[in-house]
């Protein structure tokens, strides 16, 4: 996006917004780039793969979609302050937005687990920030009651301008392709933004702006020790290394089902090995760093074209949800890679050697 181009709520106005509104924030977010990934594509036998990079927004995911929304409408409904629950990305999203809203942002975040990168981000934007022993289930269910209270306005997904303001990423993915893709695979984790991308394709061809109405198969994808869905009952102590979607009990669980359903789509598990590889494999065919929940879209999809379940002609986007720099302790440094060698020539061509060698 260039500086010239206008905020992402005022670009879709049309179908996101009341009218006469006015949206005073905006960091720039939306317009991310749908990228061709011809190297990835070619190792997984999917020809026309796209990655649509939602960590290329403000605060490095796709959560400032809809932050932005919820908190321009807090600002103009005169909140006093915001709160969500976090497993990260939430509270980065919400702090920056509330900082430039000039509003308190309290987050209650569950104990360990939160990846060092999403800390800093809410810490930097002078969030106040309130850990519990819980999980994220636990923090949501005190966020509810707060919200109720009528103390601060809570900008998790459970507020329906989060999810209203996140279907602008399958606006944007029709503009681009000219249509909506076959099939569109993503992370679910507490399962608003597969409700939202649904509600999004069906929205923009129900507005006849997908030119053929074409709609895509949701295909999305928990991590195997976080996968109520695939379950079909509540887990009670969620855990994988993708924190970002380490939740046990989403709160649009229905919703997610109906896209499923009504897409002719899924929603599977995949091991934490396969989300690893995933985002291994994606940053060193394509150049592109996200964390490791959002590489369970493409190991999913990885799967399915193993199995033949999606055709090789198909043209499947895949949601990269979250920026890889979120979550630097995720990545495994090479053997011996860190360890000083005197700083002269030689020893340094010789390990150059040694590196060419091992490749
Ligand atoms: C929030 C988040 C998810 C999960 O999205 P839901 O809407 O909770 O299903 C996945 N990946 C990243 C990086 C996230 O921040």
């Amino acid at each position: 996006m260039t500086a010239a181009s206008p905020p992402l709520l005022e670009r879709y106005r049309d179908l996101i917004a009341g009218e006469g509104e006015s949206f005073p924030i905006s960091l720039g977010e939306g317009g991310t780039p749908l990228i061709r990934a011809r190297r990835l594509g070619g190792e997984i036998g999917i020809e026309h793969l796209y990655l649509k990079f939602e960590g290329a927004n403000p605060t490095g995911s796709f959560k400032d979609r809809g932050m932005v929304l919820a908190v321009n409408r807090a600002l103009g409904a005169g909140a006093l302050a915001v709160v969500c629950a976090s497993t990260g990305n939430t509270s980065a999203s919400a702090a920056a937005y509330a900082a430039a809203a000039g509003l308190p942002c309290h987050v209650i975040l569950p104990a360990g687990k939160v990846a060092r990168g999403k800390l800093a981000q809410a810490l930097a934007a002078g969030a106040r920030l309130i850990m519990v022993d819980g999980n994220f289930d636990a923090a949501l269910t005190a966020v509810r009651r707060l919200g109720e209270e009528g103390l601060a306005v809570v900008v998790n997904s459970i507020n329906p301008d989060r999810l209203t303001g996140q279907q602008t990423a399958a606006f944007e993915i029709v503009d681009a392709l000219g249509t909506a893709p076959d099939a569109l695979a993503l992370p679910v984790g507490n399962a608003g933004n597969i409700t939202a991308y649904w509600r999004g394709f069906r929205a923009y061809a129900d507005a006849g702006r997908t030119p053929d109405g074409k709609l895509p198969r949701m295909l999305g994808f928990q991590a195997e020790g976080a996968a109520p869905i695939v379950r079909g009952e509540p887990i009670e102590a969620p855990e994988t290394v993708a924190t970002a979607i380490r939740i046990g009990n989403p709160a649009s669980w229905q919703w997610a089902v109906e896209a499923r359903d009504q897409s002719g789509g899924l929603i599977e598990a995949v091991s934490d090995e396969e989300i690893l590889d995933a985002q291994r494999l994606i940053v060193r065919l394509e150049g592109v760093f996200c964390e490791p929940a959002s590489a369970a879209g493409v190991a999913g999809v990885r799967r399915l074209a193993a199995e033949r379940r999606i055709g090789p002609g198909e043209t499947v986007v895949c949601v990269l949800t979250g920026h890889g720099l979120k979550d630097p302790d995720a990545v495994q440094a090479e053997e011996g890679s860190l360890t000083p060698i005197p700083p002269d020539l030689g020893a340094i061509r010789d390990a150059m050697q040694l590196y060419v060698r091992r490749e």
